[in-house]
């Protein structure tokens, strides 16, 4: 299958849409999914771009759930690989289908759109989509090849402070700036920032600062990402962020509208269902394998995983330390790299799947882990 692949993955990346937009690649992939006798539904959980494939073979057996998603970045095209993840779901997914001699399972591809953007996945699992799967699995690419521990949970907000405009110069007395209140929440940050937990990210940029110096700010606006390995703690910070930003209205007589934007949980770890991944990462020879990752940002497939067990295999195509959202990148996602990429993350996914179709203790031992995991995630208190 592999010419075929490659030629989904470039077209993707040739034709870049943003989320909830990606019409080209919905259709190109979902064409090639029917073609090889999966029965495929379109624009589901209320989004036009997302789609569920499935192919079931026999009776009982485990079902498994891979997703792919396929947005790319404004101005830039795919900077983060998504071009790459159809291919490696279909490299999956299909050929297991084409296996004679399997025990029973059933494989569903799924589409989640505009993960960049508004996370399709979220309605996705909040329609219940992924309740019904023994374990999700997705692929994305890296500068490494390695798994997720656990993802950081995220909050973002946007403040919008009101002042009073008054001529900066004439009549500065008269004026109330709505730019103190968000410069005065930025320095309150960083009176907060020492006394938090050391995996705390609160980071922000100020998205109207005034119109002009001879001004006084009638209006200002900043946008903030607060994050944290669990939630409980998370919304102990979020919380304390938030009454910054009410005593900063407070202490400059301006009033703030808080806007509460995305919120993502933390990815829970299944530590059996990584190890597995990484172990047929080394017997099919993928590049740079190092051990889970200790740093990581969040992502829209950490709410799967509070539904299902799930992990994500991250799959080595450029050079150490290259950042993606970057030119890069772009370039490497339509490249020999890239395509040597699609294959050895097809062939980790797929035979992870086959190990959990052939192995019901490994499956077990999986879920196990999951529940152990979760009940740990509920016992979490902040002091
Ligand atoms: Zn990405």
């Amino acid at each position: 299958m592999k010419e075929e692949l490659f030629s989904l993955s470039s077209y993707i990346h040739s034709n870049p849409e943003l989320g909830n937009q990606e019409y080209k690649a919905v259709e190109a992939i979902t064409a090639i999914l029917s073609s090889n006798g999966f029965e495929v539904e379109s624009g589901i959980a209320g989004l036009e771009t997302a789609f569920k494939a499935r192919f079931t073979k026999g009776t009982g057996g485990p079902t498994i759930g891979i997703l792919c998603e396929y947005d790319a970045l404004k101005n830039l095209g795919h900077g983060c690989g998504h071009n790459l993840q159809p291919s490696v779901a279909l490299g999956a997914a299909i050929s297991l289908s084409k296996l004679e001699e399997t025990p029973p399972f059933t494989i569903e591809v799924f589409g989640t759109p505009a993960e960049e953007t508004t996370s399709g996945k979220i309605p996705l699992t909040e329609r219940g989509y992924f309740d019904h799967l023994d374990i999700a699995l997705m692929m994305h690419a890296g500068d490494r090849t390695t798994v997720d521990g656990r993802s950081l949970a995220l909050d973002s907000f946007e403040f919008v402070f009101e002042g009073k405009e008054s001529h900066a110069a004439v009549a500065p007395e008269n004026g109330i700036s709505a730019l103190d209140g968000v410069l005065m929440t930025f320095n309150g940050i960083e009176y907060l920032r020492e006394h938090v937990r050391s995996d705390v990210r609160i980071h922000g940029i100020i998205t109207d600062g005034g119109i002009a110096p001879n001004i006084v700010p009638g209006r200002s606006a900043a946008k903030f990402a607060v994050r944290a390995s669990d939630r409980p703690y998370l919304n102990h910070v979020s919380e304390r962020v938030l009454n910054v930003a009410r005593g900063a209205a407070l202490a400059t007589g301006t009033k703030v509208e808080i806007i509460r934007h995305k919120s993502l949980e933390n990815k829970l770890n299944v530590q059996t269902l990584n190890d597995t991944l990484l172990e047929n990462a080394k017997l099919i020879g993928a590049d740079n394998i190092t051990p889970p990752r200790e740093r990581t940002g969040s992502t829209d497939f950490s709410i799967v995983t509070h539904r299902v067990p799930g992990a994500c295999i991250r799959t080595a195509f450029v050079p150490i330390g290259t950042s993606n959202h970057t030119k890069e990148w772009v370039q490497a996602s339509n490249s020999p790299e890239g395509n040597k990429a699609i294959m050895t993350a097809a062939k980790i996914i797929g035979s992870t799947c086959l190990d959990i179709i052939y192995s019901k203790e490994l499956l077990e031992k999986i879920k196990q882990d999951y529940l152990v995991e979760k009940e740990n995630q509920k016992n979490l208190v902040v002091n």
